[in-house]
């Protein structure tokens, strides 16, 4: 960072404010992470540098012997890792991996069946106001507002009713095992196609801590930055047959050149994720979620569906705290630097600015070796602020233990010197 200070002081100082940040903070955002320092080293390189349009052997520009290298890599170790057919490593986010996957099926006015955001979908499963919903006929099915787990029943209904040309499945802010398998059988039955969307879980499916979808879904998306704690970014993972269609829906459809330095820290990301320490990791978050989520029962709140299956939980505050809406909750735990984000839940009763619900999930901390004791500390912290009459009361007290804390579980990054 030496030259970053020398040439750009005012980028450098807010980079080192975020540093510091996310060194004092506990980071209970479920989708996101803290990356290695090799993936950082990788997505900081000189790859950066590089045009390489079209793929590994086929490119648009010259030079292209090393990037090419790096893509197969990246390739190669995603198919092992998931055990898939096909992959293309390309996509710059989450969103363009949905929505080059739409463009490779999809004419615009086709039929997609789809969890909604409310009910803990993504905004590219057909939200009003993302490209998905504007340019598909969208149908959502949702979760059962008794068990909080996904309504299958009323799923196949729809799917018999509607015959929609795609079925999208996964999400964002569902606490329980998906099952891919009966959701890809209902598709395929009633003639669609099936996107599993693994944005959140990718690191649980790649570590068989959660079932896979890649054996039964046509195509599977995901985020390389969130369980699986590589650097932002989207993957498509796709049966043969649509390798051709997909390929070229990312590129040239959706998108001009790849970000080399990127696909770089996803061929590193994949290959930390292929070794037995990933997933001892994942099952440390696993665990974690358990013991985070035993704790704020135990401190009175409630959770949809009652619990969890995988790295979050999802808080319904109008059960214990009718007055408290998700946007007050999460920044009340955010002064006590609790990082949290509002999200709405399933039978949502307020907009979706205010919220009913907190999400929190354990990837990051867990990544800082936090351990159950501590997520135990954090539930107690979480109802020691929320639960109190006077919620700001509390907040400097709790403040003082989350910088103690922080300072036992150290980021594993360098500091910078300001
Ligand atoms: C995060 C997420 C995405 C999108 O990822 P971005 O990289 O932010 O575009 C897509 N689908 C689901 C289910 C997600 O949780």
């Amino acid at each position: 960072m030496k030259q970053l200070q020398k040439v750009d002081p005012e980028v450098f100082v807010a980079v080192c404010g975020e540093r510091k940040r996310q060194e004092e903070h506990l980071e209970l955002i479920a989708s996101e992470n803290f990356a290695s320092e090799a993936v950082l080293e990788a997505a900081g390189s000189v790859l950066t540098n590089k045009y390489a349009e079209g793929y590994p052997g086929h490119r648009y520009y010259g030079g292209c012997e090393f990037v090419d290298e790096v893509e197969q890599l990246a390739r190669d170790r995603a198919l092992q890792l998931f055990k898939a057919e096909h992959a293309n490593v390309q996509p710059h986010s989450g969103t363009q991996a949905n929505l080059a996957v739409y463009g490779a099926v999809l004419r615009p006015g086709d039929k997609i069946l789809t969890m909604s955001l409310v009910e803990g979908g993504h905004l590219t499963h057909g939200h009003s106001k993302n490209a998905s919903g504007m340019l598909y006929a969208v149908t959502h099915y949702g979760t059962d507002p008794a068990s909080g787990f996904i309504d299958y029943a009323a799923l196949e209904q729809l799917a018999q009713r509607e015959r929609p040309r795609l079925v999208t499945v996964g999400a964002s802010a569902h606490p329980r095992t998906i099952d891919f398998e009966r959701v890809a059988h209902i598709a395929h039955r009633n003639g669609a196609l099936v996107l599993a969307d693994i944005a959140h879980i990718a690191g649980l499916v790649a570590t068989g801590l959660h079932p896979s979808p890649v054996p039964y879904c046509d195509f599977v998306t995901s985020t390389t930055h969130k369980t699986l704690r590589g650097p932002r970014g989207g993957i498509i993972l796709c049966k043969k047959e649509f390798a051709k269609a997909v390929d070229g829906s990312v590129f040239p459809g959706n998108q001009g050149g790849p970000l080399m330095h990127i696909i770089a820290a996803k061929a590193v990301c994949f290959h930390e994720a292929l070794q037995p320490s990933f997933r001892t990791y994942q099952e440390l978050v696993l665990r974690n979620a358990h013991a985070l989520a035993n704790s704020l029962r135990r401190n009175g709140f409630h959770l949809v569906s009652g619990g969890t299956d995988n790295h979050l939980v999802l808080i319904d505050l109008r059960k214990n705290l009718p007055e408290m809406d998700g946007l007050r909750a999460q920044r009340l735990l955010e002064s006590a630097h609790i990082s949290t984000n509002r999200n709405t839940v399933p039978g949502e009763t307020r907009s979706s600015f205010a919220t009913s619900g907190l999400r929190l999930g354990t990837p990051a901390l867990s990544s800082r070796a936090m351990g159950e004791k501590e997520m135990e500390r954090i539930g107690d912290w979480i109802g020691e602020i929320l639960t109190a009459p006077i919620p700001e009361g509390n907040i400097s007290a709790v403040r003082d233990g989350v910088l103690a804390l922080c300072r036992r579980f150290p980021l594993p990054y360098p500091c910078y010197e300001i």
